[in-house]
């Protein structure tokens, strides 16, 4: 099992920020496995319930195949050595002060519920301002009504403004409304993935049933995810006929405007039209500090006003970011026993956030373009032509010139091995089409500026 746990720690390095990584997973040991439950050490219960609302999916789809143990699941166990280790390892900075007053809330199912429903995104634990206002009206209307006006009810929004979270509260409020309701939530990569193993395993049958017949309320995350895939386009187009047809609500996010998903079939894209597109904007700042507020008392971390409005300032870029930041704070307060105040945030912040002018890395770049066209970073650095591959790799290469003025011949490293004169043609290839208005290549341009936060 360690070596299996090793296997998936690799691939979550892959497929998070260095950053993030270091954060949350680095920290966590692998401890016993007895009845398929394998057993996660952690240095407080923060780290359980960060892991759990981020990365439970990655992890566990890791797990399971590695250790070929399909229904393989975690428990969590706090292990205070391990906290009393990493206290040792961060300087303790002035006096030692009483700790923060920290209520533990009871500890949530390590199941989530058979819904698949994020237990924690709730209507009430969203906070409505200017930037989400229409799609948290939207969303609220299309829970209270199923399957009536705003039906199919599409949300699009930038990375961690909010998407899932909406989604989940329409799954959650129509539960309440009618327990007996049906919910299917999944993202579109898992919705992907069950296709073709159903496929492949001559289950396509029950696939069908499930999605077309046992459902409600079908709450499609991250649809952007089907662009190129035209089978499993086809097979979600007739999916949504079935439902909508049968007056069943559609919910479906993305991380763009319908007609800015790349590769998608037109009768898709005017499907997702028939009902209500709403968008969902980066928060300004009175949201933000309503946000970080709501988010500590729900973490049972006590928070003064001048640190929530330090944080709301300080970071911009996305809810997901700004949580992130303040759970940061909480672990480290927690380990030193520091209460949280205002010096002692300017204190951690300086550490983790990096200064303003600083730019991205190639890494982050072509990390960025890999999560935005769903391929891998192996593709990136590899020498294969296809369109699919070769063009997120000229934008990539085209924003790595672009953004730090990389010298061709590093470039050409850094992208396997190639030729400057191969860096420089794509790069030339990119900025000409986007010199001709190539409204298309703009927005993916953008896009990915976006995911970079800035
Ligand atoms: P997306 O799916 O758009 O990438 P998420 O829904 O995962 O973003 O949101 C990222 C995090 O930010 C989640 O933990 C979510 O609860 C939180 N969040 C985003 N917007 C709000 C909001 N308006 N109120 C409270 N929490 C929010
Ligand atoms: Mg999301």
């Amino acid at each position: 099992m360690t070596a299996h746990w090793r296997g998936t720690l690799d691939d979550l390095r892959e497929n998070l920020s260095t950053e993030s990584f270091q954060t949350w997973l680095e920290p966590v040991q692998c401890g016993g496995f007895r009845d398929e439950k394998l057993e996660l050490r952690i240095p407080n219960r923060f780290y359980a319930d960060w892991i759990r609302t981020h990365y439970l999916d990655l992890l566990l789809d890791s797990l399971r195949r590695r250790s070929g143990q399909p229904s393989l699941d975690i428990v969590w166990a706090v292990d205070e050595a391990l906290a009393e280790s990493m206290a040792k390892r961060e300087k303790p900075a002035g006096p030692s002060i009483p700790p923060p007053k920290v209520t533990p809330p009871p500890p949530p199912p390590v199941q989530r519920e058979s819904t698949n429903l994020n237990p924690k995104y709730h209507f009430d634990t969203f906070v409505v301002g200017p930037s989400n206002q229409l799609a948290h009206a939207a969303s609220t209307a299309a829970a209270n009504n199923p399957g009536e006006r705003y039906n199919p009810l599409f949300i699009y929004g930038g990375v961690g403004l909010g998407k899932t979270h909406l989604v989940n509260a329409v799954g959650h409020r129509v539960l309440h409304n009618r327990p007996s309701a049906r919910i299917l939530y999944v993202s579109a990569e898992r919705f992907t993935n069950e296709f073709i193993w159903a496929l492949q395993n001559h289950r396509i049958d029950e696939f069908r049933t499930r999605y077309r017949t046992q459902c409600d309320v079908l709450l499609m995350d991250d649809i952007q995810f089907l662009a190129s895939r035209e089978q499993t386009q086809e097979e979600f187009f007739h999916t949504f006929n079935a439902l909508y047809h049968s007056d069943r609500q559609i919910v479906v996010s993305s991380d763009v405007y319908p007609q800015q998903i790349g590769k998608m079939e037109e009768r898709l894209i005017s499907r997702f039209q028939w009902g209500m597109v709403a968008d969902i904007q980066a928060p300004e700042l009175d949201t933000r500090v309503a946000i970080v507020r709501k988010k500590a008392e729900q973490e049972g971390i006590e928070l003064v006003d001048d640190v929530a409005h330090f944080l709301a300032q300080t970071v911009k870029s996305n809810v997901r970011e700004l949580e992130g930041t303040l759970l940061r704070l909480a672990v480290k307060a927690e380990l030193l026993k520091r209460p949280i105040d205002l010096d002692f945030a300017r204190e951690t912040l300086r550490a983790t956030i990096p200064p303003p002018e600083s730019v991205a890395t190639v890494d982050d770049i072509q990390r960025a373009v890999c999560e935005h066209f769903n391929v891998r970073m192996s593709d990136m650095k590899s020498h294969r032509r296809h369109r699919s591959i070769a063009h997120p790799r000229m934008v990539a290469m085209y924003l790595c010139r672009q953004r730090l003025k990389t010298s061709y011949t590093e470039l050409g490293d850094r992208f396997g091995g190639k030729d400057h004169t191969t860096v420089l043609s794509a790069v030339r290839k990119i900025e000409s089409r986007l010199e001709a208005d190539d409204m298309d290549l703009q927005a993916t341009v953008e896009a990915i500026e976006r995911r970079l936060g800035r």
